[in-house]
Parts: structure tokens; C-alpha cells; sequence
């Protein structure tokens, strides 16, 4: 799986909207623009949370901490049993938190 889908699945889960690139032909020559919300940005592609590096696990777990399922997730987090880490590596690195989160999500079917 792609950071991209990695990403992706993560706004899913946790309810934030995905940005999509406007296709070249529909969208203003100076900025992009999301084809399904509208909002502009300045470059060649609209911007999305990367939940993958150091600062995008720190966001994750902001947005986790809101969910009303927090709990059940951290309990699912706490409840892995591994040999070569503990519950904080899970959190602490950069792209494992979300690979957990889509675990656990698809876990519960
Ligand atoms: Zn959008």
C-alpha cells in the first residue's frame, strides 16, 4: 500500500475529507482546485494529511483522540503482542500508527 492509500484510508476512518486533484482541463491556470469540495491551492496538486512521517503520527493521534472509539483503539494497541516492540513504538514510528489504525479498522470488518 502507497502512502497515498495509507493516507487516504485514514481520513476515511477517522470522518476528514480527501482533497482530489481537479483534472487539468476544468481547473484555473494559476492554483489547483479539490474537484469535490472546491477549495484552492497554490501549485500543481491539492494538499492531503500525511500520516506517514514524525509530525503526520503526532496529527494522527490528535485526530484519533477525538474519535468516540478512541478508547477501543488504544486498548487494541495495548493488546498486541510483540516481541521487539512496546504500545509507544507503535505510535512513535512514522507510519506504523497508521498502518495499525487500518488494522484495526478492517479487523472489525
Ligand atoms: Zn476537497
Amino acid at each position: 500500500m502507497t502512502n497515498e492509500e495509507i493516507n487516504k484510508k485514514c481520513c476515511t476512518i477517522l470522518g476528514m475529507h480527501w482533497h482530489e486533484d481537479m483534472p487539468s482541463e476544468l481547473r484555473p491556470d494559476s492554483h489547483m482546485l479539490c474537484k469535490v469540495c472546491g477549495t484552492a491551492f497554490t501549485g500543481d496538486h491539492v494538499i492531503n494529511p500525511n500520516f506517514c512521517d514524525d509530525a503526520g503520527a503526532v496529527r494522527l493521534l490528535r485526530e484519533i483522540k477525538k474519535q468516540r472509539w478512541y478508547v477501543e483503539f488504544v486498548i487494541f494497541l495495548w493488546d498486541l503482542k510483540d516481541v521487539d516492540m512496546d504500545t509507544y513504538d507503535y505510535i512513535i514510528a512514522p507510519g506504523l500508527l497508521a498502518n495499525k489504525l487500518i488494522e484495526w479498522k478492517e479487523g472489525k470488518g
